[in-house]
């Protein structure tokens, strides 16, 4: 990505995770006078065992991680605009990853899949890191994010996914924590920096992007290998063409999607990116269904989430999950009642279909941004 003028269009990063390495590299971005927009993610909130472990002071514990990075970058570097997102990446709308480069500080392969396809679909360059505090070993790995490339997910083993795990309930107390050291994080997160900086200054020839870097801090040793383009990969290398419109998902509804017209054709069906429609909830530890509304499967509220009879999370009811809508099957109530009901925000995408024929479109521009 090249950003050939600092001052007239600063870059836009996202840092998804404000954990170890996410609050070490956070410093080093918003300092760096070619980025003018950063958007911070994670959805937790700082823990007392968190205290040495991550750029936090005592008065933090129990905030919300984004906004206390927010807070400290905008001390740092006032000029800057930030974004503090309180939200897994799994539940954001793709129109926040319209970004130059994503940085991925997750602790988990479902939050790194998340990000590997949202910049696949944009065509966003991905820097993801990790780092084991025991055995004292670091990874930087760079996608390029293009369809001919590695992506985050050719690299996986198929066992992997069976031990991909459910999601982790944000917040957890009992989250696994890699409990490494600010250090072995900080020596990630300056190579991370570091990638970024060469990405924003058109020296991605120069970058990681392509390969992994990998070190081990105990015997001072370092390999950089090449990542190989799965034929076989469970993601589709396939970027999108997304069509912004100009709505408010408050102020439409899905008969007016079913009815949008683009390019002369309407569609028959309507699949919202990486969600399921939940027509009806079911317990997963009792016999309780329930919320018989229509609702994405990200954005069901927090009081939702949980069983009223056992408090055992809830899932979609069998039968009662669709991954593309046809007008059959909702409800003339559903098909009436705005979008943002159903849990849309302004940048989510929907994929139109008709047949072969498929539109992907952008629900609203988001606040702030460029062409976001
Ligand atoms: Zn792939
Ligand atoms: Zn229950």
């Amino acid at each position: 990505m090249t950003r050939p003028e600092a001052s007239a269009s600063r870059a836009s990063v996202l840092v998804a995770g404000c954990g170890n390495t996410g609050s070490q590299v956070l410093p080093l971005v918003v300092l760096n006078p070619s980025v003018g927009q950063v958007i911070v993610t994670d959805c937790g909130f700082y823990e007392p065992q968190d205290l040495g472990r991550q750029m936090i002071v005592e008065a933090n514990v129990g905030q919300p991680m984004s906004v206390v990075q927010a807070q400290r970058l905008k001390a740092l570097n006032p000029d800057l605009d930030v974004i503090p997102l309180q939200r897994t990446v799994e539940e954001l709308p793709l129109g926040w990853f319209r970004v130059d480069v994503i940085l991925s500080n997750v602790d988990n392969l479902l939050a790194r899949q998340a990000l590997g396809e949202a910049g696949m679909r944009l065509g966003v360059p991905i820097i993801d890191v990790a780092i084991d505090g025991k055995s004292g070993l670091g990874r930087v790995n760079g996608y390029a994010s293009d369809p001919d490339e590695a992506c985050i997910e050719c690299s996986l083993d198929p066992d992997r996914y069976a031990t991909a795990g459910k999601r982790l309930p944000c917040q957890a107390a009992d989250a696994p924590s890699t409990a490494a050291p600010l250090h072995a994080g900080a020596s990630v997160a300056a190579w991370q920096a570091s990638e970024t900086d060469k990405l924003l200054s058109g020296r991605a020839e120069l970058s990681l992007l392509g390969r992994q870097l990998y070190f081990d801090t105990q015997h001072h040793q370092h390999f950089v290998t090449r990542f190989e383009r799965n034929p076989d990969c469970r993601l589709d290398h396939v970027r999108w063409s997304i069509e912004i419109i100009d709505t408010d998902p408050a102020a439409m509804t899905l008969a007016d999607l079913f009815a949008l017209e683009v390019a002369g054709t309407s569609p028959t069906s309507i699949a919202a990116y990486r969600q399921a429609f939940l027509r009806r909830l079911a317990c997963t530890g009792c016999a309780w269904q329930g919320h018989p509304t229509l609702i994405l499967q990200e954005r069901l509220p927090v009081e939702a989430r949980h069983c009223p009879d056992c408090q055992e999370p809830v899932i979609g009811a069998a039968g009662a999950v669709d991954y593309a809508l046809t007008a059959a099957d909702v409800s003339a109530d559903d098909l009436a009642v705005p979008l943002a009901a159903i849990g849309f925000e302004p940048g989510d995408v929907v994929t139109l279909a008709d047949g072969d024929w498929r539109r992907h479109v952008q629900l609203g521009h988001l606040q702030s941004g460029k062409s976001r």
